[in-house]
């Protein structure tokens, strides 16, 4: 019979994080689960609208750097697992103003360490307790660097070679990670996983901005060549894998979660413009294709990421279950169908970040 756990999840309010506590509730209902999540530009509580007032189900709003909100969350709500998604995540807001990432990345998962440390101690002592507690960090195949066009994909065993400072931040936060576990024995597992798309998705990220943009007959800027590779798998399938992570997992091991769907920045564009085109709609401009405008390369832009998910497929049995064509499609028409979910987000201060990003 299964234990039912009980965990934080942190950012929980954010894309992947939603998604996971939407999957995680479905699927395991009598499972606590207590969201912590400050709500940032990028958390939104509209993502967990439906699940307020489910039994099992909490929102807290606050911060991962909240020492004793942490261990009060920990102790009242008696839990045994934290999925550590919170994180400032995006590379272009990191070129612009890094302090935040260092904050969060780092310094954020530094004390919910130390935080679960004494947990776990607690859970340790108790005689009675035949659960397995995990901390689960939830991290990106950023920190492995860029690949060239014909080097192997990254494998848990590459060497950390991060180059913007979102991804150094991870690299720095995925090495504390993994000290823990080696220094105090916590049971600790890291997941590095490629580029992830779907519903809840924020506007400023590749694929919901070229949707959007479509919509709005708004340029859509292609970085540098367009050239650049990106592995994507769909949000459903990283947190199928993430759920066979937690329950299936190694304590103190690494495991790559990717799709195996290598694209080039300019074909999946491309193909977003064909799937808008396709759909029953009007569109202020047509063929969409028209919008796309190279604009100057992100600064130290990585070339090409590709995950090998073999270990996870071979040893814990997961493998991804939507194709990229069916997943894109299905994600162009969720902003088609929601529009009342994306256009709040188009804030004055997200208008001023997007002026800064792609100005010249
Ligand atoms: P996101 O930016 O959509 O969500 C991050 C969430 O964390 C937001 O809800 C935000 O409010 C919250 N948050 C930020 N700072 C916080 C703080 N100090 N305290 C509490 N909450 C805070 O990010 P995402 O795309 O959902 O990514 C989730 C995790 O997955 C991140 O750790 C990211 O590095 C990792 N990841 C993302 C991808 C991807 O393609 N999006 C791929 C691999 C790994």
């Amino acid at each position: 019979v299964r234990i039912p756990r009980r965990l934080l999840v942190t950012g929980g309010a954010g894309f992947i994080g939603a998604n996971f506590v939407h999957h995680w509730c479905d699927r395991y209902p009598n499972d606590r689960i207590v969201v912590l999540d400050a709500l940032t530009y990028a958390g939104n509580q509209a993502n967990l609208k439906d699940l307020e007032g489910r039994e099992n189900f909490r929102f807290v709003q606050g911060n991962i750097c909240d020492r004793a909100l942490i261990d009060e969350l920990l102790y009242t709500e008696n839990l045994n697992t934290i999925a550590h998604f919170a994180a400032e995540s995006h590379v272009d807001r990191s070129i612009l103003a890094p302090d935040a990432f260092i904050q969060t990345n780092v310094v954020g998962t530094l004390t919910l360490l130390e935080a679960f440390k004494k947990r776990w101690q607690t859970l340790n002592q108790a005689t009675t307790s035949s659960e397995h507690p995990v901390f689960l960090h939830v991290s990106t195949d950023e920190v492995y660097g860029s690949l060239t066009p014909d080097a192997p994909a990254f494998t848990e065993t590459t060497p950390y070679a991060p180059n913007s400072p979102y991804s150094a931040s991870k690299a720095g936060s995925d090495h504390l990670v993994r000290a823990y576990y080696h220094t105090y024995g916590l049971p600790t597992i890291i997941t590095n996983c490629s580029n992830n798309y779907g519903p809840y998705h924020f506007p400023e990220k590749l694929i919901p901005l070229m949707c959007i943009n479509i919509l709005m007959g708004k340029p859509l800027p292609v970085y540098g060549d367009g050239q650049n590779v990106r592995d994507w798998l769909y949000v459903g399938d990283h947190c199928a894998a993430l759920d066979v992570v937690i329950h299936k997992g190694e304590p103190g091991q690494t495991y790559n979660i990717g799709g195996n769907n290598e694209v080039k920045n300019i074909d999946l564009v491309t193909t977003l413009c064909q799937l808008m085109d396709e759909a029953d709609i009007k569109l202020p401009v047509r063929p969409a294709n028209e919008l796309i405008t190279f604009v100057k390369d992100r600064l130290g832009h990585d070339r090409r990421y590709a995950i090998n998910a073999t270990k996870i497929k071979t040893e814990l049995g997961w493998s991804p279950s939507v194709t990229v064509e069916e997943g894109l499609r299905q994600t162009v028409e969720w902003y088609l169908n929601n529009r009342d979910w994306w256009e709040p987000l188009l804030s004055p201060e997200y208008q001023a970040y997007y002026q800064k990003v792609y100005a010249s």
